[in-house]
């Protein structure tokens, strides 16, 4: 008897240990939590940042000396952080110049046009100085070139009109299903004698914004490249139409773009070392190029403030990270990737140890979640935090994709993880003239920051 209660008191005793134990940590983790939002509610920087980013410096096209700006701006407002280290990190990137307004109209009748808002898209060739004109022919995307064939397409315009798909919940995988039109829609309707293409914009709503983004002719040669824009929702809407009341329709644009040789520029980084573990290395970053159209306030000036804010918040409430904490500002995400590329070559030459990398890159809307490309084990460890982040509305946790800046890093025992804020706008804005300053709300912005910051307090804390 008196044993059998020696067993079931020490069992007790550990009961109670082992809840104090978890039920304290936990506790704690709630208490850094919370300061770290009240932090980015109350002192956070990252709206004034972006607001520098946007309106005194604008768009920031790689090769741009507004991304040279960008680049001397972010370092300095870093450096004033008192990081225990800030740098630059140079990459030779593309530069591509839109030149001149584009121009375009179609022609119901000889001398009956129509003028319609166009931008060339990112990385494609000027047309003749005189413009094209000639007859348009619509297609429901790439697939429908094959259909055609040669004979319905030699000679004329394609005009891509595959729309996103509205009923897709997460609009990034309505643009994921149609933007191969944009991307590659010139090199393919080439192969079919096509003069020229004019692509839908990438946006759900009616509107009546051009939006732009890159485009490629792979290993294409000079001479055989056609001249790719693109057109608004509302334009794309009244231009299908016409064509169906009257197929010989004729379009006509003109854009003087020019791809120049590559210049050199800089990814923007700052750490706080480590106290305990300084070689383990948590990343944090967005990409600090943009659009030339609009001054790239979402897309992604967001990102880049609230990575920047992450470091920032963990000084304003006194938390000395275990683990090396390094912001990264990538340069020319859009048309190229160079930043991403040379950041994790280096990192791989000087055998760095980065355990956990995060992009925000999808707008600076609320914060739904998080979606991670990991191990099971490894996401197992982070679903259990999740309860931590229900007080704040944060509750999206999946597996998925990133971000591209930081997918060059990927490999075995490193988790990678993407900031998914609502995406309900996010087309609205993306890569047109209206993503701008005030179309980002100060409080969602903070909110993503202090949702990146707790995850990361906790990936410092926990490891994996
Ligand atoms: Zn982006």
């Amino acid at each position: 008897m008196k044993n059998s209660y020696n067993v079931k008191s020490k069992l007790a005793l550990l009961v109670v240990i082992f809840f104090t134990y978890f039920g304290f940590s936990q506790g704690n983790d709630q208490e850094q939590i919370k300061k770290l939002y009240d932090a980015a509610l109350t002192q956070g920087k990252g709206y004034d940042w972006l607001n520098y980013l946007s309106n005194q410096i604008g768009g920031r096209l790689s090769g741009s000396i507004q991304a040279q700006q960008a680049v001397n701006y972010t370092k300095s407002q870093l450096d004033s952080l008192g990081l225990d280290k800030v740098w630059l990190q140079p990459v030779m990137v593309p530069k591509w110049v839109r030149g001149t307004p584009e121009f375009a109209y179609f022609e119901t009748t000889p001398g009956v046009t129509t003028n319609m808002a166009i931008c060339a898209l990112g990385g494609s060739v000027a047309t003749p100085p005189k413009g094209i004109k000639a007859n348009i022919i619509e297609v429901d995307g790439i697939e429908e070139l094959a259909t055609l064939g040669k004979d319905k397409i030699q000679g004329k315009i394609v005009f891509f009109n595959k729309p996103m798909d509205p009923t897709q919940i997460n609009t990034f995988n309505a643009y994921s299903n149609c933007v191969d039109q944009r991307y590659s829609g010139a090199l393919e309707a080439s192969k079919y004698g096509a003069l020229g293409v004019i692509v839908r914009s990438m946006n759900l709503r009616l509107d009546d914004f051009p939006h732009t983004g890159s485009m490629g002719y792979g290993e294409q040669s000079v001479d055989d490249r056609i001249p790719a824009a693109a057109i608004s929702t509302n334009a794309a809407d009244l231009l299908s139409t016409s064509l169906k009341l009257n197929p010989e329709i004729n379009f006509y644009f003109k854009q003087n773009c020019k791809q120049f040789e590559d210049v050199e520029s800089y990814n923007v980084i700052g750490e706080i070392r480590g106290s305990s573990k300084p070689e383990e290395i948590i990343l944090v970053g967005g990409h600090l190029d943009s659009w030339d159209l609009g001054d790239g306030s979402h897309d992604d000036g967001a990102g880049c403030v609230q990575s920047m804010e992450v470091l920032n918040l963990f000084k304003k409430t006194g938390y000395t990270p275990k683990r090396t904490i390094r912001v990264v500002l990538f340069m020319n995400e859009e048309n190229g990737l160079r930043g991403g590329t040379k950041y994790a070559e280096v990192a791989e030459a000087s055998n760095e140890k980065h355990i956990f990398a995060l992009e925000s890159d999808s707008g600076g809307f609320t914060p739904r979640g998080f979606t991670f490309d990991s191990s099971d084990k490894d996401f197992d460890k982070i679903k259990s935090w999740k309860p931590l982040f229900e007080p704040y509305l944060v509750h999206y946790f999946e597996k998925g994709g990133s971000g591209a800046d930081i997918g060059p890093l990927k490999k075995d025992g490193l988790v990678l993880a993407g900031l998914r804020p609502d995406s309900q706008r996010y087309f609205d804005y993306h890569h047109a003239e209206n993503d701008t300053f005030e179309h980002v709300n100060k409080r969602e912005l903070e909110l993503g920051s202090a949702s990146m910051a707790s995850l990361i307090y906790l990936v410092d804390t926990y490891g994996f």
